[in-house]
């Protein structure tokens, strides 16, 4: 069955029912393009695939399945962020994700190529840096990762290049930095049982959902000896899968890998500043040990996605970013 709008096909998005996925769902929705969605439902939400989208529960490693959604939904491109994502876990349990991030990919972009899909868009992560020797890091830096998590999703960039060079299929890998906030519309948001990202859980903590907020090192090579990072809005995140989207299709013999942040930092200290800020409360903190093998700061330098695509920031402001967390945890039921 061809797709059903004014796009040539219908886009496939694996993880669609998870936080990053289901923004990227209403993303595409809202430019017009037909959504299919597979979702094993093993940490995604049922209840958070728009109901404009055709939803299939499964696995993408059930290479049947993946075929039959690929011919019958006329699918031409795959938004791919059906994966693990929490780091600890992945040191803990790395054959999980070398199963779930690594071999299903493997699976899934055996039956891209087999199913004719011509683009391919992967959620890979700033953790394939490891710890950057230089801050903002670009994309041609070295890739030495410090965990299972960042290794298992750059053997799967490695995948990719590889089939894009033998096969008729282009891809782009986001490299995403931390991603926080939740539509301004209040559609989705992240609703992740047990989440531990440090908006989410700021955000937690100000609604009283948690006692205190621990900040994982104040020893840091840092200005206030707190961890940096880039947070990027999810919205801002889901619309940088669009333009990747139309350069893929634009220019269908060129890949991309790129960094997805917009090339500024903040401390633990001014995120909680900023919860305290909008709020008019105080979170109450406290100090703790570093966590094993978090980096002193990590900032994206975008310059590539800015050069290659028109994808420009739209929601920076980390109050903005800040603001659209609480109110998702204000109002979403499901957490
Ligand atoms: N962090 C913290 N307390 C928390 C969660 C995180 O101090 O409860 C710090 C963490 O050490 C890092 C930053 O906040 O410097 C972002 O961590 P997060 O887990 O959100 O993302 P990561 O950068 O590890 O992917």
């Amino acid at each position: 069955m061809p797709s059903d709008s004014a796009r040539p096909f219908a886009i496939l998005v694996t993880g669609g029912a998870g936080y990053i996925g289901s923004h990227a769902v209403l993303a595409l929705l809202d430019a017009g393009w037909s959504v299919s969605v597979i979702d094993n439902l093993v940490t995604g939400f049922r209840q958070a695939v728009d109901s404009r989208a055709r939803f299939h529960e499964g696995d993408i490693a059930d290479a049947a399945l993946v075929a039959r959604i690929i011919a019958g939904d006329g699918i031409g491109a795959i938004l791919h962020f059906a994966g693990s994502v929490v780091v600890p876990e992945s040191v803990e349990k790395p054959l999980k994700y070398y199963r779930n991030n690594t071999a299903n990919s493997r699976s899934l972009i055996e039956s891209a190529v087999e199913g004719g899909v011509r683009h391919f868009i992967f959620s890979s992560t700033a953790a394939t840096y490891g710890i950057p020797a230089e801050i903002p890091v670009r994309e041609d830096m070295p890739t030495v990762p410090i965990n299972p998590y960042g290794m298992s999703k750059l053997m799967t960039e490695a995948m990719l290049k590889d089939v894009a060079a033998a096969h008729p299929i282009n891809y782009c890998a986001l490299r995403y930095f931390n991603v926080a906030g939740a539509d301004p519309d209040g559609r989705a948001g992240q609703s992740t049982a047990g989440a531990t990202h440090l908006i989410k859980v700021a955000v937690g903590a100000a609604l009283g959902k948690r006692a205190e907020v621990a900040i994982f090192g104040t020893d840091y090579a840092t200005p206030d000896g707190t961890g940096v990072r880039d947070y990027i809005h999810v919205s801002d995140l889901a619309d940088a899968h669009l333009h990747a989207l139309d350069t893929l299709i634009a220019r269908p013999d060129e890949s991309h890998v790129m960094n997805c942040g917009y090339g500024r930092g903040f401390s633990v200290l001014e995120v909680l500043d900023s919860v305290d800020r909008i709020t008019g409360g105080t979170v109450v903190r406290r100090m703790e040990p570093r966590r094993a093998g978090d980096p002193d700061a990590l900032v994206a330098d975008n310059s590539r996605i800015l050069a290659t695509t028109p994808w420009r920031p739209r929601l920076a402001d980390l109050d903005t970013i800040v603001n659209h967390a609480l109110a998702w945890e204000r109002t979403s039921a499901k957490r």
